[in-house]
Order: structure tokens, then sequence, then C-alpha cells
């Protein structure tokens, strides 16, 4: 079912507490691809009910980033979620969850700031206010659909831990359940923004995965000296790749790591032209 409204959601879900039935709800921007639907399908197996949203947060947009041409696939989402046996598509307009004018003005709304260690690195360095926008549309989704679970994907890794930190600092009563990344068989993540590139550039893009996946081998193989890890990505980098960081991080608090153990993450962004994709992963 499809709901464009707070009050319609707030009304369905009451009467499925009323039930004592468990809700899960799978936050998106849509342009849904099978890396949302291994959350979906996890939410859906797990709980009674599950919600998906489906909402391009304009607050969590930098200036100059790519808030217009976002792609929207509402119909193809709407499809996706009823084969999968999602109970409630939540697709709310910006005025539905921001009002009237304030959208993209910090002056006439309260928001939810992740601490500043979380977010002046990685992604945070680049794309400043980013996750203030993300936790503050993550935390209302919180508050309108109340649910026991929410499901979000290893995918976004820095998100992933800020929006566990929120969730335990402000003791929201929600189980985050983290959703490993889902690749195409060549390695590349997927991701909405994939969309942008053309055939040349997706191969471009799989120097991503196969820097970290040989990163990862080095580091089964014995390596653990951050800068010498670091050193193997070169190989896979031309005049097309636009590298804005490698970095070892420590997989719950994001402390920098000289040497990698398994509790370290590798975090990965490149641009391509103007498309900035991101990776990760766990050297677990
Ligand atoms: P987005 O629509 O990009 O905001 O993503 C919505 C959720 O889907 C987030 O929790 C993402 O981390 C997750 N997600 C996106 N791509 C993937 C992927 N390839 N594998 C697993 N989860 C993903």
């Amino acid at each position: 079912m499809l709901i464009h409204t707070i009050d319609e959601v707030r009304e369905k879900v009451k009467e499925w507490k009323k039930q004592g039935f468990t809700v899960g709800l799978v936050p998106t921007m849509g342009a849904l691809h099978n890396g949302h639907l291994s959350l979906i399908k996890k939410s859906v197996e797990k709980c009674d009910k599950t919600v998906v949203s489906v909402f391009v947060n304009p607050i969590q947009f930098c200036p100059g980033e790519d808030l217009e041409k976002y792609p929207r696939t509402l119909d193809a989402d709407e499809k996706l979620c009823n084969d999968a046996g999602v109970d409630i598509i939540f697709a709310p307009s910006p005025k539905e969850m921001y009002g009237d004018g304030h959208i993209l003005s910090n002056d006439f709304l309260t928001y939810v700031i992740p601490p500043f260690f979380y977010v002046n690195k990685l992604c945070g360095k680049s794309r400043v206010g980013h996750f203030d926008g993300v936790c503050t549309v993550v935390n209302k989704l919180f508050n309108i659909v109340q649910p026991d679970f929410a499901f979000f994907g290893e995918k976004d890794r820095q998100q992933l831990i800020i929006l566990k930190k929120m969730v335990k600092d402000l003791n929201i009563p929600v189980r985050i359940i983290p959703c490993p990344i889902v690749r195409e068989e060549n390695g590349l993540a997927l991701s909405s923004r994939n969309k942008y590139l053309s055939d040349e550039d997706k191969q471009h893009a799989l120097a991503l995965s196969k820097i970290l996946f040989n990163i990862k081998a080095c580091y089964n193989n014995g390596i653990k000296d951050v800068s010498e890890l670091s050193e193997t990505a070169y190989s896979y980098l031309n005049n097309h790749h636009s590298l804005e960081y490698l970095e070892f991080r420590d997989a719950d608090d994001l402390e920098e790591k000289k040497t990698a153990d398994d509790n370290t993450i590798v975090f990965i962004a490149l641009k391509i032209g103007n498309v900035r994709l991101i990776d990760n992963i766990a050297l677990r």
C-alpha cells in the first residue's frame, strides 16, 4: 500500500501495534535495486510488518550535489516492494516532511547533529552537513513509524556507525540491523548512483572493489602495516579516477588505524567524472 502522509502511516502502525505485530523499517531514497531488496527481504522475514520509506531527503544533499537529478522511479519501486511483501511504502513529499518553505534552511528546523568526531572524516569531510540531514530524517522516520527494527546497508558504513551511535546516545527504542553489501558479479557495489555511469565508466568503477579485495587478500597474507596496504591501491588507479580517500578505520568508533586488525574497515571514495562512488570492506 502506497501512503504519502504521516497521519496515515501513524494510523496503520497504531492498528498493527494493537494487534501485537512487530514492525520493520527500511529507509531508502528510492530507485530501488537488489541492494535495497536484500534489506527489504530481511525485514519481511524478521518482522510481522514492513514499512519501506522512499524519500529523496533534500537536507542531506549539499549545495551543488545531485538533488534535482537524483533518480526517482516510484512506480517501479512500488512494484518491487509489493512483490517483496512490503506492507507500506511511505513516500512523503518534502513539504509533508519539513513543512512550507523551510526545506533548505537550518534556521527553521530542529536538527539531530551527530558527534563531530564521527562526521569530520571520510564522507563527512567533503559532504559538510550531510550526516546532520541523515540523522534528522532517520530520527523523524523513527518517530513516525516507531519500528522495532530498522535495516541499514553496510554499503554506507559511516552512516551505519553514526546511526548506531545516535540510537545509543538518544536511547531510541529501535534495533538497528546491519545488512551486507550486495555487489554485481564483477564486484561493483550496487548503488542508485551507478545509473549515472556509462558502460566505460562502469569498467573504471571496478577499481573500488578491486582495491578493497586486494587489500583484504594482502591483509590475510600477513601484511598489517596500513601504509604498505595503501600502496597496493595505486596500480588500480588511472587518469579516469580521482581518489578522494582510502582510509583504515575502526569498525566501532571510526578511529584511524596505523596497523590493521580484525576490527578494521577499509573505506574508499573516488570520483569518475562527476560521479562520486563509495565502497568499503571489513578486514575480518
Ligand atoms: P539509499 O537509497 O542510497 O539511501 O540506501 C538505502 C539503504 O540501502 C541504505 O541503508 C543503504 O546502505 C542500503 N544500500 C544501498 N546500496 C546497497 C548495497 N549495494 N548493498 C547493501 N545495502 C545497500
